[in-house]
């Protein structure tokens, strides 16, 4: 069993790198495991918006992806999907520690994150939890040494980072930021930096944001490693 199981992995990936995404319509077309497919599809998702089109083949292949488009395209299953996607090929397991990390600007627009990976994730046995304060810091923090998947706001993340040096974040697989225009504004550039500077390296990153200021290539030059763009132009 565990044979096939290496078999079936091996076989994800090689479509993976292989896909070609000129015909890509639907999410049943992509190189994905049948639980993140039976995941989308159990939650109603079935034609990719096209920042989905666009980012989502690019990730699968292992790519840093600088990504824009405007609120409503759909940026969240765009990062979500290949996390999931990631940390399953990788046989990513409880045991395994922190796989991903997901920033957002806001509580609100984190926990929309989180029920949106609930959602599509139901199939996965990854653990995933929300690090966005508002709970005790002592009980947040036993909670993240177990989780595979955080969904976090800068400051709260950076607070932990900073007074836990037991947090593990050495076997980190991606780096998300989303909303990076919107975290930039709220001025958690600081967090960012100091959250970029306690993880590993060596990590896949997806960078998306509404728009595309230069603030926002500032923070892609120091993050990201050689990565494709990816925007959507509103057609006139
Ligand atoms: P963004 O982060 O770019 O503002 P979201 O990821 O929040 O956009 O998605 C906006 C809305 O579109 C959500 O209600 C989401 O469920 C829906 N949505 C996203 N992708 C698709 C899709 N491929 N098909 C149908 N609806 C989608
Ligand atoms: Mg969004």
């Amino acid at each position: 069993k565990r044979k096939r199981e290496e078999e079936e992995l091996e076989a994800l990936e090689k479509a993976a790198q292989e896909f070609d995404a000129s015909n890509l319509t639907n999410f049943s077309d992509l190189p994905i495991s049948k639980a993140t497919a039976t995941g989308l599809d159990k939650s109603h998702f079935k034609v990719l918006t096209d920042i989905q089109r666009k980012a989502i083949p690019l990730a699968l292949k292992g790519r840093d992806i600088l990504g824009a488009a405007k609120t409503g395209s759909g940026k969240t299953l765009a990062f979500l999907i290949p996390v999931l996607e990631i940390l399953h090929r990788r046989k990513w397991t409880q045991d395994d520690g922190l796989g991903a990390l997901i920033i957002s600007p806001t509580r609100e627009l984190a926990i929309q994150i989180f029920e949106v990976l609930r959602k599509i994730g139901q199939r996965h046995s990854f653990s995933a939890g929300l690090v966005i304060g508002g709970k005790n810091l002592q009980d947040e923090r036993e909670r993240l040494g177990r989780m595979n998947i955080l969904v976090c706001t800068p400051g709260r993340m950076k607070q932990h980072l900073e007074q836990n040096p037991d947090l593990d974040t050495y076997g980190l697989q991606l780096l998300v930021l989303d909303e990076a225009d919107r975290i930039l504004d709220m001025g958690f550039k600081d967090a960012i930096d100091a959250i970029v500077q306690g993880i590993p390296k060596d990590r896949q990153t997806l960078l998306f944001s509404a728009t595309q200021t230069k603030n926002v290539n500032d923070l892609a030059r120091l993050s990201l490693k050689n990565p494709e763009y990816v925007s959507v132009h509103e057609s006139a």
